[in-house]
């Protein structure tokens, strides 16, 4: 995989409805098997800036990863963003709005 030995494609309902996940412990970054290419690479530079974030508010950490990567990634952010418009993703964002995390 062209993103190295840190980022590992897993199964969909390992994560969803989240996309991806970054743990600090392993510093490793995990992005959905099932998601398009453009997502996948998208994804994968998100949770890989978390990884080396140290930002202690989780709303600025969120838009930081996103917009902070290379604008290589575009296409597959649009898409996330359209792919995002779904109830159970809605659900998601609200659930860490309202938990603060
Ligand atoms: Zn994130």
């Amino acid at each position: 995989m062209e993103w190295g030995m840190e980022v590992q494609l897993v199964d969909k309902w390992t994560l969803f409805p989240a996309f991806g996940k970054a743990d600090p412990y392993t510093q490793t970054a995990y992005v959905r098997n099932d998601l398009p290419k453009s997502v996948q690479s998208f994804v994968a530079a998100h949770e890989l800036y978390h990884l080396s974030d140290k930002t202690e508010w989780w709303l600025w950490r969120e838009i930081k990863a996103t917009l902070c990567i290379d604008w290589r990634h575009w296409k597959g952010l649009l898409l996330c963003v359209f792919m995002s418009m779904r109830v159970a993703r809605l659900k998601f964002y609200a659930t860490r709005l309202r938990l603060g995390k």
